[in-house]
């Protein structure tokens, strides 16, 4: 977008105080993710969750120099634009503006695949038309407008994602953003709890295309068919999906890996290569090829296009550099709007310095000094210390960089020159088009070179952390569970991130835990679910919240408190048995517990319960009894104490199983992880950790030679033996050995042979092709982590958290 404050006002039809005459290209609504101030407006937007106008200040601060705002503030140096609802004023404002571009749309709703469907198509057809598309999931009531702002006159292709969590919401959608080709993907059949049936989500999501003229429909829910027959009779409808009546699906045998997948598309058969088989991908790759097809795109271009799917890797990845750097690296793609969403992101580190490595920015289709122009005024804004250009295209605009900043036409010459040695404790950003290989410069930076990895996902946590919110009220708060470094991943890591996504509370099993957190400045509220007697001091003086199960803690806690000196009412928390017989109060005991409250200087903040096994289906009636034990002892206990606490009972199973019982929060841990034993709903969630480490040796083994300690294994005929650094002191159980368990090479299961050793082990590689060097996945691909932890004769939680800390753990973020 490009207007003037005061055109902005007449379209929105709002008043303004100060200089109408000044232009603003963006719309910020996050403090936390201004990239650039100028032509920049803040928006306070005011929901019932949260309100903008407490990050004004902050925003100020940053150099903002225009706010929209409900409430007029009072400070004259400030352009303001008073809106009466500022939701609405976006909605307005992206109605307006998309009306007024000539762009061809695609609009995308459905339950998932959405995002994925979105970066696919993107992927495939950035190259054939000047394309816009939501940043990230953008496709909320504000996430929708702000992504249709982005629409500049170059574009000829927008495809943009739409959600909505309640009924009627599509309506306000679609009156903003009316999409030529429609897709609706796979309706999930758990429901967000705001609708009352899957009849009823699927016509309100079917909104959206009242005024397409063809929509592409995942026909393999009845439901949506026949609902979309009544509708939309009229319109060009196709359907595709893995039954054989649509118009699009497959006829190949999908578990045959020998044979590329064949695809039936109305009378033609077209053969796609695709590695990932999964009923979703399958489904999504079919939705993809119907809309490549609509856009005329040849059968050739499709299946190479299809194919180079295959690389892609959109992600930031955070690495600990050499000379206490941290190195930044997104050497995938390199485009204006990437470029955008790094500067996001590296704002979130808390490092005193950055510099920049930049390479020319290949295919696009803008005039270069304009492009540059652009590109400098943005990196500019950043205020790097030192950039580093290479690429002859961009070393030609040098003047536009006002940092202290060096050429080279390309990385080898970058590399020579060492003057990357004289950079120390600072964030590296590396941004680089695919071509300038700069992924050679990250690896001279890297402090550790590690083989043996787990790699985290944050993204991942992110997702199914909102698919288990979408099973809930909008209202419901959630505590994420940290505890056990956070099931093995890291838990200031994954905590900073929680955080960062306003998770409500964190969960951590000792007070030792919740004080590291704090110590690196974790301030979101901390849950302490066994509070050691000797840590109570620790507890309050970092401000952590104590799980009371019983009275000898309470009035041990107490007497931690007044000898502290406490004077406000400190949040406790309190823990009600009802069938786990782990830790809690018993019913006999609520009238003394409720005493002895009366007479503390403590606030109840919740009162919860553990349910045993929400994950096991066969135990309904028994879940079903600890939850109305729950519903009884905590009605009677908030009765005594006149005043209502948080309540909670769900774990992430309890999410999944009876979020009729959501109460006013839910504990979730290994579903964040993307982990369920709902099949239906691991389906819907996204892996998040994988451990891999690669191949140090390869040895041919004779026929009768042994393998490994105690010689437990003998070769019958010769075959290729692959030793890999990981061993039981990496939490690899021993049992797993001796053809027990398998690790994944080439996307080929292969044995674990032999002993585990401390270190390392030995895998039968005979059937793979594999050479020294190649990567290994212990899980979570092939095997999955429930694979892998079917091996270990254990649950997924105990895999996870018996990962040595030894092992790396690198996080990863888009
Ligand atoms: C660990 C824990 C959870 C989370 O359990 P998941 O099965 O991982 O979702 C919830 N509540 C309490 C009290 C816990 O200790």
């Amino acid at each position: 977008m490009n207007y003037t404050i005061k055109e902005i006002a007449d379209i929105t039809n709002s008043e303004i105080i100060g200089n109408g005459e000044i232009k603003i290209k963006n719309i910020a609504f996050d403090s936390r993710t201004i990239y650039s101030t100028k032509h920049t407006a803040f928006l306070a937007i005011n929901t019932k969750k949260n309100s903008g106008q407490k990050y004004i200040d902050s925003v100020i601060e940053k150099g903002i120099e225009t706010i929209i705002t409900e409430n007029q503030i009072d400070n004259s140096s400030i352009n303001q634009i008073i809106t009466k609802n500022s939701v609405e004023f976006l909605q307005t404002l992206a109605k307006y503006h998309f009306e007024n571009s000539n762009i061809n749309s695609i609009g995308i709703t459905g339950s998932n695949g959405k995002t994925i469907l979105k970066e696919w198509l993107y992927q495939c057809l950035a190259n054939e038309f000047v394309t816009v598309k939501s940043p990230k999931s953008f496709n909320s009531q504000i996430g929708l407008p702000l992504s249709l702002l982005q629409i500049e006159k170059k574009h000829e292709l927008g495809i943009f994602e739409v959600g909505i969590s309640k009924p009627e919401e599509m309506k306000n959608q679609e009156n903003i953003f009316h999409p030529n080709i429609g897709l609706l993907t796979h309706i999930g059949t758990a429901h967000s709890a705001n609708f009352s049936s899957e009849e009823e989500l699927i016509y309100e999501k079917l909104k959206l295309f009242k005024n397409s003229e063809i929509i592409f429909y995942n026909a393999d829910n009845l439901l949506t068919v026949k609902i979309i027959n009544q509708l939309y009779s009229s319109k060009k409808l196709i359907s595709y999906g893995l039954e054989i009546s649509n118009d699009i699906h497959i006829i190949s045998d999908v578990n045959d890996r020998t044979q590329d997948i064949q695809i039936k598309y109305f009378d033609e058969i077209i053969t796609l290569p695709i590695f990932q088989r999964d009923e979703a991908t399958l489904t999504n790759v079919l939705a993809l090829l119907g809309i490549l097809k609509e856009l005329k795109i040849s059968n050739s271009d499709i299946k190479e296009k299809i194919d180079a799917l295959k690389a892609i890797e959109m992600r930031l990845e955070s690495i600990e550099g050499i000379r206490n750097n941290l190195i930044i690296n997104d050497s995938y793609n390199l485009d204006l709007d990437s470029l955008k969403i790094a500067f996001q992101f590296i704002g979130e580190y808390n490092k005193p310095k950055k510099s920049l490595i930049l390479t020319d920015i290949l295919d696009s289709s803008e005039n270069s000094q304009e492009l540059y122009a652009e590109v400098s005024e943005l990196v500019n804004e950043q205020k790097f210390d030192k950039v580093f250009l290479i690429g002859e295209e961009i070393s030609a605009f040098y003047e536009f960089f006002k940092s202290e900043t060096f050429t080279f036409n390309n990385t080898n010459q970058f590399i020579d020159s060492k003057i990357i040695n004289e950079i120390e404790n600072q964030v590296i950003l590396l941004k680089g088009a695919r071509k300038f290989e700069i992924e050679k410069i990250k690896e001279i930076l890297e402090l550790r070179k590690h083989d043996t990895v787990l790699e985290i996902n944050l993204n991942a946590i992110l997702h199914n952390i909102n698919f288990h919110k979408s099973l809930l009220k909008p209202e419901t708060k959630m505590m994420a569970m940290v505890k056990a470094n956070a099931y093995g991943l890291g838990s200031y890591e994954i905590s900073e991130f929680l955080q960062l996504h306003h998770i409500d509370y964190l969960g951590v099993a000792f007070a030792d835990e919740g004080v590291e957190l704090r110590k690196k400045g974790i301030t979101t509220p901390i849950i302490v679910m066994n509070p050691e007697q000797h840590s109570y001091d620790a507890v309050i003086e970092y401000n952590l919240e104590p799980e009371i199960y019983s009275l000898r803690v309470l009035e041990l806690f107490n007497e931690q408190l007044i000898k502290s000196g406490n004077q406000q009412k400190y949040p406790i928390h309190i823990k009600l048995e009802t069938g786990m017989h782990r830790l809690g109060f018993k019913d006999f005991e609520l009238d003394e517990l409720n005493e002895k409250l009366n007479t503390m200087n403590v606030k109840v903040q919740s009162i919860f319960s553990h349910l045993s096994s929400s994950d096991v289906p066969e135990e309904k009636e028994f879940t079903l009894s600890q939850i109305k034990t729950f519903e009884k002892n905590s009605n009677y206990l908030i009765n005594q104490l006149g005043y209502k606490p948080l309540r909670h009972i769900l774990n992430s199973a309890g999410i999944s199983n009876y979020s009729d019982y959501q109460y006013d929060m839910v504990r979730i841990g290994i579903g964040m992880i993307g982990e369920s034993s709902n099949k239906k709903i691991k389906k819907q969630l996204q892996d998040s950790v994988s451990f891999k480490t690669v191949v140090s040796q390869i040895s041919e083994v004779k026929y009768g030679e042994s393998v490994g300690y105690s010689r437990k294994f003998k070769a019958e005929h010769d075959i290729k033996i692959a030793t890999i650094p990981v061993g039981y002191a990496d939490g690899i159980p021993r049992m797993v050995g001796n053809n027990v368990g398998n690790v994944g090479i080439n996307k080929k299961l292969c044995p674990i042979v032999g002993n585990v050793c401390m270190d390392m082990m030995m895998i039968n590689v005979d059937n793979a092709n594999v050479k020294e060097g190649d990567s290994v996945v212990i899980f979570n691909s092939h095997p999955t982590l429930e694979e892998f932890s079917k091996y270990c004769n254990t649950i997924t939680y105990e895999v996870l958290t018996s990962i040595s800390p030894r092992v790396k753990r690198i996080y990863i973020k888009n």
